[in-house]
């Protein structure tokens, strides 16, 4: 094992009925680099970064973070950051409780929360929105505030399923050039997944290319 790999799987297998979604599947990323993952639709790119995150556990193989085999570990106990693809944001809280969420859970303090929140929301030119819902916000708000909601905890690894696929191409460049500034701040390691060559070539350290049978054809 390379010592500054941060995430590595090995010899992952996962099949949905005869579906194989991940076929041996083995690659490693690198502490506080940005991996792009690319696929086609379908390639089991989703699947991947759950398991990872450990929303699903693989059929066969293993997952280490941080030198750790993390099959038993609960995905609260892995230190990881999601962006789904939908955003999925709570659509009864406000941008403040979306963000706030994962330090209310941890029972932090009040002046604690206020103070981050406050912090992200004015890193991420969301201040004017706090109080809103996030049907009141732009696909590239809301897009915004989903990343703000996985970094306030501060992640070891954040996972970003297709987070700009909703967008149209102009936001799209906007926020790609965001993401990698906000990389370059935080030194936290990210696993970028898309389906677009341009994003990933855009954003990325290091690439893994897909096939569409869940393998990796090359990295
Ligand atoms: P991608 O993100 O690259 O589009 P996914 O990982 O979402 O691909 O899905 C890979 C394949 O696995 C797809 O054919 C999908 O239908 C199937 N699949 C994913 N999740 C499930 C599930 N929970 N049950 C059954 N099939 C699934
Ligand atoms: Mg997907």
């Amino acid at each position: 094992r390379a010592a500054d790999m941060y995430v590595e799987m090995k010899d992952i297998c996962k099949q949905y009925g005869s579906f194989k979604a991940s076929d041996h599947v083995s690659f490693g990323i690198e502490k506080g680099k940005l991996v792009a993952l690319l696929g086609p639709s379908g390639s089991g790119k989703t699947t991947l970064l759950r398991m990872i995150a450990g929303l699903e556990a693989p059929d066969s193989g293993d997952i280490f973070i941080n030198g750790q085999c993390v099959n038993d570990l609960p995905a609260s106990k892995r230190g990881i950051g999601f962006v789904f693809q939908n955003y999925a944001l709570f659509p009864h809280l406000s941008v403040f409780d979306n963000v706030a969420y994962s330090l209310t859970i941890q029972k932090k303090s009040k002046e604690e929360i206020i103070y981050k929140v406050q912090k992200i929301l004015k890193a991420f030119h969301l201040e004017d929105h706090v109080y809103k819902k996030p049907s009141q916000l732009s696909g590239g708000q809301q897009q915004r505030v989903a990343i703000a909601r996985a970094i306030i905890s501060e992640p070891e690894v954040l996972l970003l399923d297709e987070p700009l696929a909703a967008l149209d191409f102009k936001l799209r460049e906007k926020l790609l050039i965001e993401l990698i500034d906000l990389q370059d701040k935080l030194l936290t390691t990210f696993v970028y997944v898309t389906h677009d060559q341009f994003e990933a070539l855009t954003v990325a350290d290091h690439m893994a290319i897909m096939n569409p049978y869940g393998k990796i054809a090359q990295i």
